[in-house]
């Protein structure tokens, strides 16, 4: 687009819409004017890519959730229309920052795997890959979090109070949703893919729930309002809020509901294009298209695509079967148990009885194929056992291909969670390792760096293929582009830290360490552990003022499932930490502690690349793969962490030297188990006792909540899970380690610099690259 076309453009949606011109535009009406202009721009290359895609091989990514975050920024970027933008903007005195600020973040995810999503999408239209992403369009995402006295508060997300000018409702596209005591509207929502340098552009479809007949009239004539409209909130109510849940199954009907109208709008759609174009459903569908799974949260797909092929395709139940295994392929996010889908016979039963009846088809069908072989005991496959149904189990024997997240998460599938679907099926198990997009985590978020490696690689080809990265390692010993690269991290920090102080009223010193863990808050993610280091840190230096320690600031983000007691716990520990140290005068401002509130991706944008340390500190074990890590990585920060997930690799891809590991390993987690006495690291560890018995004998106060009780009971009556206690002096000692390595300056810049020329496998594009080529076989289809 051409300068006076985007003026023109913006001009023309300020008057249609709002009435005003330019100089009188409020930012809002800035922000809408110009993103409708933008999309006005791409609808040719739009339908374009859609028409192109059509006559090939495609996927389809199915997904409950999708972290987009915002818009603008990024498809600007993505066009190649940033500076220029920002240009005409300033032309008219405004701040192109201002306008990006505005926009409401899409946070239709809870944390990693709706975020992966989020990058997958982004990957693939770059890449020029027939992908379509389907998701629900949630009428509020993740909810907003507030910080009242310490406690986190919850408010609804109304993202779409203003509209959402980068959403196009397709009317033309609905499709009937049936449940046994309902019929429903799914409304699509198209939301277009910008491909980093490329002029395709993919579609995210995300379905809105209406009801039939907006009123019952006879209901409205008689005065009966309240019944007239009971029909439109049942309809509304499943596309109304996003399961605010993470690592955890909720078992609530209504979240089986919006499971359900995804799967069953999603695959009409498919299916209605497909036999358009193909006629009838043959076995030559899996040739034409592929569904990934992303966790189990889409499983229904499976059943009912075979319903739809054998109730109204005529198609035999067997090889609606054998289709099925082709088309679908499943991705394991997690090794957690309650996290693992089960939903109860009674419920699936009662929304969907043909379902249900589907199911036990599918589980004969397995019965069968396990005596063939030989099984006599076949309890651990079945899919329906104890009068509930096992999502994962349905997802692995009908997948086509059950991948993990990073290699360790996959070995441990492949050696214990999973093992015996392993042994029966060997081939079906794949590792793709995740990725993160860099157009949004680094040149988006970090302009500044982005300017520099562009510089010295002498183009912005790395934005597309990011193992050219590599090639800044000719200038690891460069002094001068070392303090370039340095300089860059500290005006992240300036900018971070005038962010903050506008936001919640407190002063950051960007000379301190920013220590950062940003993440859902979760016992297995161990914000606890890294509570109680900090803790102890401020006792020391109480203890020893001239403690050589460099000033530090820890900076945490993270939202707590309302239902979680012992993750709110944590959030109002920490506060309390915060509070006390903050307050102290006697510790010369050394130590700061602060809790963003509102941790979310357009937070996460300034957090990552203004941090000097990476807390990646699960249990091992317990994290699949981790992205935050790799967003770090990327934007030049060592990992302070555990060798779990996609740590593993960064640690490898990095250099161990340039990395910080510590605590127990896998196995060594493994061989604890049954042996492990919290009793006796507390009772031989003063300082750990210390900070432990913080949570009991008064030294912070939980409100009269009994929350800092129950912590407490957490660790040292019910075993301490998580293993916070063996893992604390080597915490401790390692970040000792961390505090020396800050102080040589150059060392230091060197650890910081080879992460990010290490950082390249990392790119989503490699990840999707490998789903492209190994699960879905799908190939590249630039438009002309
Ligand atoms: C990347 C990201 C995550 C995932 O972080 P992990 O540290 O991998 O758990 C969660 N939330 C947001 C907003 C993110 O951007």
């Amino acid at each position: 687009m051409k300068r006076q076309e985007i003026i023109k453009g913006m001009e023309k949606y300020l008057k249609v819409k709002y009435g005003v011109k330019i100089e009188e535009a409020k930012e809002y009406e800035i922000f809408n004017a110009l993103s409708l202009t933008l999309l006005e721009g791409i609808v040719d290359d739009w339908n374009k890519t859609t028409d192109e895609y059509s006559k090939h091989k495609k996927a389809y990514y199915f997904s409950a959730e999708y972290l987009m975050g915002r818009a603008l920024g990024n498809n600007l970027i993505s066009l190649g229309l940033y500076d220029e933008v920002k240009d005409i903007l300033e032309q008219y005195n405004i701040n192109i920052n201002k306008i990006e600020e505005i926009e409401e973040d899409a946070g239709l995810g809870n944390g990693g795997l709706g975020r992966l999503a989020a990058c997958f999408m982004d990957s693939a239209a770059t890449l020029d890959m027939p992908l379509t992403g389907y998701g629900i369009r949630y009428s509020n995402g993740l909810f907003n979090q507030k910080f009242v006295d310490g406690f986190q508060m919850e408010e609804a997300d109304n993202w779409l109070k203003y509209g959402d000018p980068w959403s196009v409702r397709k009317d033309r596209d609905t499709q009937i949703v049936e449940f046994s005591d309902m019929k429903v509207k799914a409304v699509p929502y198209d939301t277009p893919i910008i491909g980093y340098g490329t002029k395709n552009i993919n579609t995210l479809r995300l379905w809105k729930c209406e009801a039939i007949n907006e009123f019952d009239f006879n209901e409205f004539n008689d005065q009966k309002y309240d019944k007239a409209v009971k029909l439109k909130n049942r309809a509304d109510d499943i596309s109304r809020v996003l399961y605010p849940n993470d690592s955890n199954q909720e078992g609530k009907l209504l979240r089986l509901r919006q499971q359900y109208f995804l799967v069953s709008a999603s695959l009409k759609d498919i299916l209605k294009k497909h036999k358009e174009k193909n006629g009838e459903i043959t076995k030559e569908f899996s040739s034409l298209h592929a569904v990934q799974l992303n966790d189990t949260h889409p499983t229904l797909a499976i059943p009912e695509f075979i319903r739809i092929l054998v109730d109204e395709e005529n198609v035999k139940f067997e090889d609606a079967l054998e289709i099925a295994k082709k088309v679908f392929a499943y991705t394991n996010h997690t090794i957690l148990a309650e996290a693992l889908e089960k939903w109860d016979v009674k419920l699936i039963k009662k929304l969907f009885p043909r379902i249900h009846a589907i199911i036990v088809e599918i589980d004969k069908s397995l019965a069968k194929e396990l005596k063939s072989k030989g099984y006599t005991d076949i309890s651990d496959f079945k899919i329906i056992a104890n009068r509930q149904v096992r999502m994962a189990n349905l997802a692995i024997y009908v997948s086509s291909a059950v991948n993990g997240v990073a290699q360790l998460h996959t070995d441990i599938l492949k050696d214990t969670e999973l093992n015996n679907w392993y042994k029966l099926y060997p081939t079906k198990f794949q590792n793709k390792t995740n990725g993160i997009t860099p157009r949004r985590w680094l040149r988006l978020c970090n302009q500044e760096l982005s300017a520099l490696i562009t510089e010295l690689l002498g183009s912005e080809a790395w934005v597309k293929d990011l193992s050219l990265l590599e090639g800044l390692k000719k200038f690891e010993n460069d002094e001068k582009v070392l303090k370039r690269f340095m300089d860059i991290k500290h005006k992240k920090k300036e900018q971070l830290a005038d962010y903050i102080k506008e936001n919640h009223g407190i002063e950051l010193n960007p000379d301190s360490l920013f220590d950062i863990q940003i993440k859902r808050l979760h016992e297995y993610k161990r914000q606890l552990l890294n509570a109680f280091y900090i803790l102890d840190l401020y006792y020391r230096v109480k203890e020893n003022p001239s403690m050589d320690i460099p000033p530090v600031t820890f900076i945490f983000g993270a939202k707590a499932f309302p239902g979680y007691r012992r993750a709110k716990a944590i959030v109002k520990f920490i506060n309390e930490i915060g509070r006390m140290v903050n307050n102290d005068a006697s510790i010369n401002g050394k130590i700061k502690v602060v809790f963003v509130e509102n941790y979310r991706v357009s937070y996460g944008e300034k957090l990552f690349p203004a941090a000097d340390l990476s807390k990646q500190i699960s249990t091992a074990g317990k994290e699949a793969s981790g992205t935050g890590n790799m967003k770090f990585m990327l934007n030049g920060t060592p990992t302070f962490g555990t060798l779990d997930g996609a740590n593993v690799e960064i640690a490898q891809a990095s250099g161990e030297d340039n990395n910080f590991i510590f605590g127990l390993k896998v196995e060594e987690i493994e061989a604890l188990k049954g042996k492990y006495s919290t009793e006796e690291f507390y009772s031989k560890n003063k300082d750990l006792k210390k900070v432990i018995d913080s949570l009991i004998d008064g030294t912070f106060d939980d409100g009269g909540s009994g929350d800092f009780q129950d912590l407490y009971n957490s660790l040292m009556k019910e075993g301490d899970q998580y293993f916070l206690l063996a893992d604390f002096e080597s915490f401790k000692a390692t970040e000792d380690q961390v505090f020396a390595a800050y102080k040589d300056e150059k060392k230091w810049a060197q650890k910081c610099f080879a992460n990010v020329c290490n950082s390249g496998v990392f790119s989503s594009d490699r990840t999707i690259l490998q789903y492209c080529e190994e699960i879905w076989n799908i190939k590249k289809t630039p438009i002309k």
